[in-house]
């Protein structure tokens, strides 16, 4: 005997694999939906559907940006630094360091951190893009904000050790963030106390 009718099964199921979701919160939410107005799981439902296909990466960052767009508005805008470049984990951290706003430069999104644990190596990260970017001219200091954790200082230490022979300036965010802790859930006045701190690296 099935306890529920398929449809409402199969969402739960797509619920549950969702990061934070276990199988309480995904029953929750899908009954939510069930009753809630039409507008509601309509709204979802076309949100989702266009998510990957209208959904494409800077060229030049690598953050998220309209799909067919070949920059993301930061790095379109005339009105931030050229010379300042952040280097972070993902495109969550971005919005974290943009929630500060006390952040006028441009960002590099390296899509992760070098683990050898998991297998990720220096070129499955955005990391020959960013030394192309330090090489073809006109960067004064890259900060590197990777997530205050073991993984996120040994990428940080590999990105100074190649970004050396250029003689850029290399900073990391200063100490206050909680080590093993991620940007993304920072309070903005830490993340705006490491970036006013940054030391070089
Ligand atoms: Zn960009």
């Amino acid at each position: 005997m099935k306890l529920l009718p398929d449809p409402i099964q199969r969402l739960i199921l797509a619920l549950e694999r969702l990061p934070g979701i276990g199988p309480k919160t995904a029953s929750r939410l899908a009954f939510y939906l069930l009753r809630a107005p039409r507008e509601i799981s309509d709204e979802l439902s076309v949100s989702l559907e266009n998510l990957k296909s209208s959904i494409g990466l800077c060229t030049v960052c690598f953050n998220f940006t309209l799909a067919g767009q070949e920059k993301c508005e930061i790095c379109a805008s005339s009105s931030r630094e050229s010379g300042l470049i952040c280097v972070v984990e993902d495109a969550m951290d971005v919005l974290a360091m943009e929630r500060t706003a006390g952040y006028q430069g441009r960002y590099h999104v390296l899509g992760g951190v070098l683990s050898p644990i998991e297998g990720i190596g220096p070129e499955d990260l955005k990391i020959h893009q960013l030394l192309e970017r330090v090489n073809s001219g006109g960067i004064m200091e890259i900060i590197i904000a990777t997530n205050p954790s073991m993984e996120g200082d040994a990428t940080a230490l590999y990105l100074r050790q190649q970004l050396e022979p250029n003689g850029v300036k290399v900073t990391r965010l200063a100490r206050g963030l909680p080590m093993g802790g991620d940007l993304e859930y920072a309070d903005q006045n830490t993340l705006l106390r490491a970036l006013s701190g940054r030391q070089e690296m």
